[in-house]
């Protein structure tokens, strides 16, 4: 189902008013974790200003230590209410992500679109679940995964019927990638890789990939020149005192000159 048909075969869907899978380059923006009602109203404000088209943000997430401080506590079903919140507040739709399957109808109410997380791509009861939401899709390629895994986790969600699906590439472990120069290594080659196999638009995530956000400008003006979909960025009114890996997110202006610096790189190509 994934596969494409015919050399030019490209899914094409709206959500919310946004065309995937054509020439414009949707951007999801937002801070890594829903801290506050007054950060997501603000940030969703600011990066519906500068021109994104979703807002983004966890409530619900996949913490890499279990260890939790009061900055450092999920927000939850508290998080879902304060994006309901900025989304209104805004006017702009939202994507975020559900870890478990208990959550996914409560999730589905608020997010115009569900994000499914690196560490969940092979959760394939899970993925079964989301798609049978009927809600549109978002599959985080794990950071281990072949391109042919990854596929195979999208297949799981289209059986079900569910067609708006968006791949996202978010950086794959590397050896020789370190903390100090890199966390994973975004796959650019993936994304013109994916798209002579498969139909689906595939996006990608600079600030996970990279963990430092002085490298999110390079790879996402990247991203646009290899042709990817999408691009998602972590964006925080107060990067350095992020609750969550505050190294990673840029600063709003930052951001209004990435939008327009991204939209030369998309006219050039
Ligand atoms: C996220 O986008 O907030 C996130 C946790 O991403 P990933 O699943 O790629 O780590």
């Amino acid at each position: 189902l994934a596969a494409k048909k015919h050399s030019d075969h490209r899914s094409q869907f709206e959500i919310c008013g946004v065309t995937f899978g054509g020439d414009l380059v949707p951007v999801f923006a937002g801070p890594n974790m829903v801290e506050s009602e007054e950060l997501i109203v603000n940030t969703a404000k600011a990066v519906k200003s500068h021109g994104a088209h979703f807002l983004r943000g966890g409530a619900f997430k996949p913490l890499s230590f279990p260890y939790r401080s009061e900055k450092y506590t999920e927000t939850r079903e508290t998080g879902l209410k304060w994006l309901q919140t900025a989304k209104e507040e805004a006017n702009i739709p939202i994507i975020t992500e559900v870890m478990e399957e208990q959550f996914v109808d409560l999730v589905a109410e608020t997010a115009d679109i569900i994000q499914i997380g690196a560490r969940n791509m092979q959760n394939y009861p899970l993925l079964t679940r989301i798609a049978k939401t009927g809600k549109p899709i978002m599959l985080k390629r794990h950071f281990g995964c072949s391109l042919r895994d990854w596929l195979g986790a999208a297949e799981y969600i289209l059986v079900e019927g569910n067609e708006k699906l968006i791949l996202c590439e978010r950086g794959v472990s590397a050896p020789h990638t370190h903390r100090s120069s890199s966390r994973f290594l975004l796959d650019l080659q993936v994304v013109p890789a994916a798209q002579e196999i498969t139909h689906l638009p595939i996006v990608t995530d600079p600030s996970h990939a990279t963990f430092w956000r002085k490298w999110v400008k390079p790879m996402a003006l990247a991203s646009v020149a290899a042709g990817a979909d999408g691009v998602m960025l972590e964006v925080h009114p107060d990067p350095e005192n992020a609750a969550v890996d505050p190294l990673q997110p840029i600063n709003f202006e930052a951001f209004g000159q990435l939008m327009n610096d991204m939209e030369l790189v998309a006219n050039a190509v």
